[in-house]
C-alpha cells in the first residue's frame, strides 16, 4: 500500500513510521492551516495531498493546549513564536505562564486519513501533563522540553524517542487509525 504523509516535519514522519510500521513517504505541501480545530486542519492537509497524488494520504494536526491560557497556543502551536525553534516556543510559553500555579496542559493530535474517492476519517489522541518552569532534555521538538506527562518525572525531551512514541498523543491517534483502517 502506498501512503503519503502530508508533512515536512521529519520528527513527525519518523514517529508515524515507527508506530504504523508501513511504508510511508513524507510530502511537503503548501496548505494554509486556517481551521479553528485540529480536525479541520488535518482533513484539509490529507485531502489536498490525496487529491494531488491520487493516493491514500495521512496528515497530523497537533498542538499544545494550556489550561490557564484558555487552550492556547492550540491550533496555532507551530506559529506561536518565530522562528519556531524549541527555545523560542518554550521561552514564550514560560514567559506567558510566569509563576502561574495552574500549569496543566495537554498535547492533542488529530490524524486524518483521506482516500482518493474523497472520503475522510479522523482519529484523536491526547496526553495530559504539566508545564515545568525551565527547559530540560535534548530529544524531540517543539514544546517537548517543558512538558512532563502525568505519571512521569521526565519531560518528553528527556525521554528516548522510542519511549515517547509509545505514550504520545500521536501514538494514541495512530493506534485508533490502525485498528479501524488496516491491521
Ligand atoms: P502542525 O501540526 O504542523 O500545525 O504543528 C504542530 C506544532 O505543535 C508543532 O510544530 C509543535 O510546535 C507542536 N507539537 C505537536 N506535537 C508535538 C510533540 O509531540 N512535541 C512537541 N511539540 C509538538
Amino acid at each position: 500500500m502506498n501512503i503519503l504523509l502530508a508533512t515536512s516535519n521529519k520528527h513527525k514522519l519518523e514517529e508515524i513510521r515507527h508506530i504504523l510500521k508501513v511504508s510511508i513517504e513524507g510530502c511537503s505541501l503548501n496548505v494554509k492551516e486556517d481551521g479553528t480545530t485540529f480536525e479541520e486542519n488535518a482533513v484539509k492537509k490529507a485531502k489536498t495531498v490525496s487529491k494531488k497524488f491520487k493516493c491514500i494520504a495521512i496528515a497530523d494536526d497537533s498542538g499544545l493546549m494550556v489550561d490557564s491560557l484558555n487552550g492556547a497556543p492550540g491550533v496555532k502551536s507551530a506559529r506561536y513564536a518565530s522562528p519556531p525553534t524549541p527555545e523560542n516556543l518554550c521561552g514564550k510559553l514560560l514567559n506567558a505562564l510566569k509563576d502561574s500555579k495552574n500549569r496543566k496542559a495537554k498535547f492533542v493530535s488529530v490524524i486524518a486519513i483521506a482516500y482518493p474517492d474523497g472520503k475522510t476519517k479522523t482519529f484523536r489522541g491526547e496526553v495530559k501533563g504539566n508545564i515545568i518552569k525551565e527547559m530540560r532534555g535534548e530529544h524531540g521538538f517543539g514544546y517537548d522540553p517543558v512538558f512532563v506527562p502525568i505519571g512521569y518525572k521526565k519531560t518528553f525531551a528527556e525521554m528516548k524517542p522510542a519511549f515517547k512514541n509509545k505514550i504520545s498523543h500521536r501514538h494514541e491517534a495512530l493506534i485508533k487509525l490502525k485498528g479501524k483502517c488496516w491491521r
